[in-house]
């Protein structure tokens, strides 16, 4: 197993991350492969399966070049401020540039207690871990911007949650680990000059094209605002909940992050909170956007020595009209309608409004409508002939609308109930219906008509499932 190591981060020091090795994962066993996160850091599917890999990733050996560090930050968690968070279980094993010159992090959530553990016990449990590995997967093949998934492994040591249950270690990708809770933390212990490194470095790797700009910092403040906008709008647009949108939880690349107690929307309800933990609905689906912004904000606040007065709420107004105008687009687009068009927005809130009187399941009824449907019971029909009069005014051909349709109303998504089946299994050393969930979410949009069931909706036991904070 080759990986051509270039640690970037480890060389910022000691402020920025704690070097240290990873407890290894007792009686480690590979459980899935993703050939596709593989393929990303130049190595082949063999490559993962053989000894090597299984110690690398399981924390026991190291390989050379990697240099394994416990990255720290901060954040705002369900609005408060919390002073340091850091990776209390996750370790940068270390950065790998592939042919492509793109850098990836290869992180390993579930390494052991690090110095940012506050007391707990440095795991991931499989259910959680499977959950990442199958979201973020998901959420990729969709075109939402998100982490990737290399591999998942388990172990057999016990690990106490609600229940009692066991130890996994899940190989995550990024292009970046930081996150808007790092800035906050340089900030809010005052390290100003640690806090302009942190963001030179975010700027030549992540941002290079900015570095020649008058003042690169604002701009890339604005970007990061506008990618985060365009992420929430792609979420609002797929009916993806993310469930934990803290400060620390956001990627400074605008990237879905940090998968805890997420959830596709089903029957379509816009005040959705699929984290049983959120009691008063702070992170529902209707208020992803408002936090988007929020978070930002609070992004911009942390910023402030670095950017020019009055960034801040430039930002706002550009996060707004980044958002709307993906946000219109896509939405349009599920329609199959090109230009949005005075009115569209109406015609899309009717239809939302109606689906929620109606509990009609968010998926199933726009690939429908793709595939032509037109009726869809009582209360509906007004807002058809409607719809049917503004298809009016586009010029394609059924064929072509019906084509454009499917490519962005999927079949498959990753319903609570189908991952639950998956981690039932796999807690009972079963991993197939792992790989086989990961196959069908990898085609979303393709008709696989042998996985039909994959694509109903979810019975009486799989609606109600309550998916809590504890991971
Ligand atoms: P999360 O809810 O996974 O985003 O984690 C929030 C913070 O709690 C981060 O600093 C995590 O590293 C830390 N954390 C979560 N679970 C554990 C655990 N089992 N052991 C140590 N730290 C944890
Ligand atoms: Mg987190």
């Amino acid at each position: 197993m080759k990986l051509n190591f270039d640690n970037q981060y480890a060389k910022l020091g000691d402020k920025f991350a704690a070097k240290m090795k990873a407890r290894p994962l007792p009686n480690p066993g590979m459980v899935s492969i993703n050939p596709q996160g593989a393929e990303l850091i130049g190595l082949l599917e063999d490559d993962l399966s053989g000894k090597i890999a299984l110690e690398f990733f399981s924390g026991a050996e190291m390989v050379p070049g990697a240099e394994p560090v416990a990255m720290v930050y901060s954040g705002h968690q369900f609005g408060g401020y919390s002073p340091q968070l850091g990776d209390g279980r996750g370790l940068l094993l270390g950065q790998v540039r592939n042919e492509d010159n793109i850098l990836w992090d290869i992180h390993l959530k579930g390494a052991g207690q690090t110095p940012f553990c506050r007391g707990a016990d440095g795991r991931a449990v499989l259910r959680s871990s499977i959950r990442e590995y199958l979201a973020s997967e998901a959420l990729h093949h969709l075109n939402i911007p998100t982490s990737r998934a290399l591999c998942l492994i388990g172990s057999d040591e016990p690990v106490m949650r609600e229940r009692l249950e066991t130890a996994a270690g899940l190989i995550r990708l990024s292009e970046s680990h930081v996150r808007f809770g790092t800035f906050e933390y340089f900030f809010y212990t005052r390290q100003h000059d640690e806090l302009k490194r942190l963001a030179d470095y975010v700027l030549e790797i992540h941002y290079p094209a900015f570095l020649d700009d008058a003042s690169p910092y604002d701009r890339m403040l604005m970007e990061i605002a506008g990618r985060t906008a365009e992420m929430i709008a792609h979420w609002q647009a797929f009916g993806f909940a993310h469930g934990v949108m803290n400060t620390d939880n956001m990627s400074i690349l605008g990237q879905t992050f940090d998968y805890g107690p997420y959830g596709f929307m089903e029957a379509f309800n816009p005040g959705y909170i699929c984290n049983h933990s959120d009691d008063m609905g702070r992170y529902a689906f209707d208020q992803q956007p408002n936090i988007g912004l929020w978070n930002c904000l609070a992004l911009a606040h942390a910023m402030e020595p670095l950017v020019m007065p009055g960034s801040i709420e430039h930002m706002r107004g550009h996060y707004q009209a980044r958002f709307f105008e993906c946000y219109d687009n896509l939405m349009n687009r599920k329609l199959g309608l090109g230009e949005p068009k005075e009115g569209d927005r109406e015609l899309m809130n009717r239809l939302l409004s109606l689906m929620k009187d109606h509990n009609s399941d968010y998926t199933i009824f726009f690939r429908q409508l793709s595939d032509g449907a037109t009726e869809y019971g009582d209360g509906f029909t007004g807002w058809f002939n409607d719809y049917h009069s503004r298809l009016e005014q586009e010029k394609i051909t059924p064929e072509q609308r019906r084509k454009n349709m499917r490519a962005v109303n999927p079949k498959y998504i990753l319903r609570n109930y189908l991952a639950q089946t998956a981690i039932e299994k796999a807690e009972q050393g079963e991993f197939d219906e792992v790989d086989l969930l990961m196959k069908i979410l990898q085609k979303p949009f393709d008709d696989q008509p042998e996985f039909d069931v994959y694509a109903t909706e979810p019975p009486e036991w799989g609606r109600h499932l309550e998916i809590s904070c504890s991971s």
